[in-house]
């Protein structure tokens, strides 16, 4: 398998999605969009905490192409990037009402077909998505983010942006019955190219933070590993942070301001929940001054702020691992690199670095000689969000 991974670009994805569904279905689509995923840029373990949020969307999108026929089924084949095929159907909303069941990966679909705010009837449809599933980088918010707005294009019907990251977020609750926060959605569906989102995870309001450079790149490693421990320490995660401010009397840690860290060391507080909570109360600073950095093109300080980050997520919320912490400290000895950062919910999954271009070549072949797994590189360049793609048929 090769170490590199690069987008294969919405055109492309376009016309496979197009020559498939004429392959299935024996005539052309009608309808198209796509959706990005994603990369944290750090804001990391606070979005249940009101705190700020700062990814940007990814070249690597997801394509959804279909239209309505005569039946009241949904019938959806996906191709994913190693050529795998599924197919699954389910009946359409105006028939029964929808319910989560197997297989898993239909949820995400029949999710937010439940919840597109017009009657969806029944409908064929391929998707076929270059995002790397499962590593961190929002397969799944893709995958729903671009059906939605496929289903906007099919019932030409536009839903307000927001409405939509939320109707999405809510789908991922209610079908694959998964608890995320609001980032995924808001970053694939409000995300511009050139600029980071900065998510006020309290107000839900976005700002657009420009980020443009010559000379540097945001490189993504995959560290490849996956640890079982995730789910079981993520609601532990969640619970210390509410039990911090709990004790502080707020309604979350974002309320906290630093000083408040040592009333909670002055109560003798569990030492857990004082390490959770110094993690985040600092996290939602960095993300913040992280965000103004850009704006100055400082990236000196942005790598500064990654490498804290990382130490942070690593030794006071404890949601690295070894390999993870292996790469950001290869990262950390190697030239041209200004910071890097675990990025995601931890246990294995990504790390995000910055690199001055000339030195990338470099930093990768260090990585490749030094890291003990198989490590799986891309580059990211921000990326627009979701869009509906016109196909022009002629009637
Ligand atoms: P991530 O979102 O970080 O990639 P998740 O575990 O949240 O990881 O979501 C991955 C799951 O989403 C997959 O196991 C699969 O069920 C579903 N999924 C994502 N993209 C696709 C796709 N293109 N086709 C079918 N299922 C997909
Ligand atoms: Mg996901």
């Amino acid at each position: 398998m090769s170490n590199e991974l690069t987008a294969k670009g919405e055109d492309c994805l376009l016309q496979e999605a197009t020559d498939k569904f004429v392959l299935k279905f024996g005539r052309q689509p009608r309808a198209a969009a796509s959706a990005p995923g994603r990369v944290n840029l750090i804001g990391e373990h606070v979005d249940y905490c009101e705190g700020f949020v700062l990814p940007v969307a990814l070249p690597f999108k997801t394509v959804v192409v279909g239209d309505f026929h005569n039946t009241d089924e949904c019938n959806i084949v996906s191709v994913l990037a190693d050529g795998q095929e599924l197919s699954s159907s389910f009946p359409a909303p105006t028939i029964a009402e929808l319910k989560p069941g197997p297989p898993s990966w239909i949820n995400y679909v029949k999710g937010v077909v439940a919840h597109f705010p017009r009657t969806v009837q029944g409908f064929n449809a391929v998707v076929v998505s270059d995002v790397p599933m499962g590593s961190g980088v929002s397969s799944s918010a893709s995958l729903e983010v671009a059906v939605f707005t496929f289903l906007e294009a099919l019932t030409k019907h536009e839903i307000d942006l927001v409405d939509k990251a939320l109707l999405c977020q809510k789908a991922e609750h209610e079908f694959p019955g998964v608890p995320c926060g609001v980032m995924d959605q808001y970053v694939v569906t409000l995300a511009q190219r050139h600029h980071a989102l900065l998510i006020d995870c309290r107000s839900l309001e976005a700002v657009q933070i420009p980020m443009v450079s010559e000379d540097i790149v945001v490189l993504v490693v995959n560290s490849s590993v996956k640890h079982q421990l995730a789910g079981s320490e993520y609601p532990q995660r969640r619970a210390q942070c509410h039990a911090a401010a709990a004790l502080l009397a707020l309604p979350s840690l974002r309320h906290a301001a630093p000083h408040l860290l040592k009333d909670l060391e002055a109560m003798k507080c569990d030492e857990l929940v004082l390490k959770r909570a110094t993690h985040v109360v600092n996290e939602i600073s960095r993300t913040e001054e992280t965000a103004n950095a850009l704006r100055n093109k400082d990236f000196k300080r942005v790598g500064e702020l990654f490498y804290q980050s990382h130490d942070s997520l690593s030794k006071l919320m404890e949601v690295s691992c070894p390999e993870l912490d292996e790469l950001v400290d290869i990262l950390r000895s190697s030239a041209g690199v200004l910071g890097a950062r675990m990025t995601g919910g931890g246990f294995g999954g990504c790390v995000v670095a910055l690199v001055n271009k000339e030195n990338l070549s470099g930093v990768k072949k260090k990585i490749l000689s030094e890291y003990n797994g198989n490590p799986v590189f891309f580059e990211c360049q921000p990326s627009d969000g979701a869009r509906v793609i016109s196909y022009n048929l002629q009637e």
